[in-house]
């Protein structure tokens, strides 16, 4: 027979978490890949479900008119005070299925975790950590649609056909689709090959923030919720095991605190090592493999306060070419090693802000008052 005791303590794992108002996640199942409606309605119902610490956010449409959606996980800021904001998300090349996922896991871990788990009660108590799993969700709905190479492969947005494309031995060819992880305006050029051409898997577009993804992106980053407060920033993709440091538009190009950046870049990846010995390669996009024009993380590093701005290629690594789509049975481990150095840059992120006066939120007519602490904007 149970104890009394025992009893209760049973009752009360169960029972804190949900009077409390946290620690419930809709039903999402990480050893599968997941369609889009799914994704839809997990961040819709996590938000729905945790009010107290979790916050629906929508940044903008697609091309094609699908919420840009994320969520805002954070106890609230006392009035008149602003948190430090940091930012996760699953990237917005639409093949990079895996990215998706493991950003969904970071939710699961966060939500569940709270009030349950000291560090990430911490985490959540002290930051406002915002989850953005699917920033291309057209071309994500477009490469789930056949197994034909030429549509599970996909990589851009589903911009309309632009007729100014070239082939090996024709020109004026129709293509659609834009990548949006080189239509930012940093190295921009329209006579950067083969960023110029639309029948490129990574055509830049027709001029910088021609499309509406990156446009939502760039606009919420600058907007007066996060700008400004924003310490840490990363954006998963697949696949290459690469832990990626600005600036990419230009090979041997850095940003002045570069060392800090590298330097927290290889704790954390030696902590992800730890787990199972997965091996990230540290430093720029451009040393290790070329150089990468209109890229959204280098934009946001070079026109932002943000500190540490990351792009992480999840495994598996370079050896197998066109390997997007791991079996699924490896999401959760990916998720709990990648986890792993999340944490390493959050604990950072707080050590280094612990002295930074929350101040108070620019008010429509007080534009020009928005007092950071002297620290932070020096960045
Ligand atoms: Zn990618």
């Amino acid at each position: 027979m149970r104890s009394t005791t025992g009893l209760l303590a049973v009752l009360l794992c169960f029972w804190i978490p949900t009077a409390l108002g946290g620690a419930r996640t809709p039903f999402f199942d990480l050893t599968v890949y997941n369609d889009w409606p799914q994704f839809e309605d997990y961040v819709k119902g996590v938000a729905h479900d945790n009010p107290s610490f979790v916050q629906l956010k929508t940044i903008g449409r697609s091309r094609e008119g699908r919420p840009l959606l994320g969520v805002r996980i954070g106890k609230p800021a006392p009035a008149g005070r602003r948190k430090i904001a940091v930012w996760l998300d699953g990237g917005n090349h639409a093949r990079e299925w895996p990215a998706f996922h493991v950003a969904v896991y970071f939710i699961e871990k966060l939500v569940n975790g709270y009030l349950v788990d000291d560090k990430i009660t911490k985490y959540v108590d002290t930051l406002d950590i915002y989850v953005f799993p699917v920033l291309n969700p057209d071309g994500f709905v477009y490469s789930r649609t056949s197994s034909r190479a030429t549509i599970r492969q996909w990589r851009k947005n589903r911009a309309p056909e632009n007729c100014t494309g070239t082939g090996p031995f024709q020109t004026d060819l129709c293509c659609e689709g834009v990548d949006l992880n080189r239509n930012y305006d940093i190295g921009f050029s329209h006579n950067n090959y083969p960023f110029n051409n639309p029948c490129s898997d990574e055509f830049q577009g027709p001029r910088p923030f021609s499309e509406p993804e990156s446009r939502a992106v760039r606009d919420f980053v600058m907007s007066s919720e996060i700008y400004g407060r924003l310490y840490a920033l990363v954006s998963m993709h697949t696949h290459g095991q690469l832990w990626i440091l600005p600036y990419n538009y230009h090979k041997r190009t850095y940003p002045q605190d570069f060392k800090d950046l590298e330097t927290l870049a290889n704790k954390a990846a030696d902590r992800v090592f730890a787990y199972r010995e997965t091996k990230y390669r540290v430093g720029t996009a451009a040393d290790m493999l070329g150089t990468a024009t209109g890229g959204a993380t280098d934009w946001i590093k070079k026109n932002t306060p943000t500190k540490y701005v990351y792009v992480l290629e999840l495994p598996p690594d370079m050896k197998t070419w066109f390997a997007f789509q791991v079996k699924p049975h490896w999401l959760i481990p990916i998720g709990k090693e990648t986890w792993l150095g999340i944490e390493v840059i959050f604990d950072q992120v707080i050590e280094e802000t612990k002295n930074f006066q929350p101040t108070i939120e620019p008010s429509g007519n007080n534009k020009t008052d928005i007092s950071r602490s002297p620290r932070f904007r020096q960045l």
